[in-house]
């Protein structure tokens, strides 16, 4: 059953959710930087095969800060970020950014990870966790 749905800038890639969140992060590492103009990425997240994507989404898989192979879902057109997923180690949850979803209240971030390599400038909230590398496993 569809809990949750969602879709990219320009409405080319949709998505529905049949799970709950498993948790929510902001992410500093330089990647997410790059993809976000800057600033953090915001990620919820859920069980991998809880989330079904419609539409065309290209992928890039990338080494991260981590040493894990991540792919990183896109929109062809507009260039919306939708995701990021872990390939290897396998099992992990499947981050989707927090702004694609049709509710960004539905979960607020609980933790900031990466914040070592954090701009200075960087608006971290003192109320919540900063891991400076990667978070324990949820
Ligand atoms: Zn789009
Ligand atoms: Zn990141």
């Amino acid at each position: 059953m569809t809990l949750h749905r969602g879709q990219c800038l320009c409405g080319q890639v949709s998505f529905t959710i049949d799970a709950e969140p498993l948790g929510a992060r902001m992410c500093w590492c330089r990647d997410c930087q790059r993809i976000a103009s800057g600033s953090a990425t915001v990620n919820v997240l859920f069980a991998e095969d809880a989330v079904r994507y419609q539409g065309e989404v290209s992928t890039i898989r990338l080494t991260a800060d981590s040493g894990n192979t991540v792919e990183r879902g896109f929109c062809p057109r507009c260039g919306a970020q939708m995701y990021s997923r872990t390939v290897e180690p396998a099992g992990l949850p499947i981050r989707v950014r927090a702004g694609t979803l049709d509710d960004p209240e539905l979960m607020p971030p609980q933790a900031q990870i990466w914040v070592s390599s954090a701009p200075s400038w960087a608006p971290l909230d003192p109320n919540l966790p900063q891991h400076p590398k990667a978070p324990p496993p949820v």
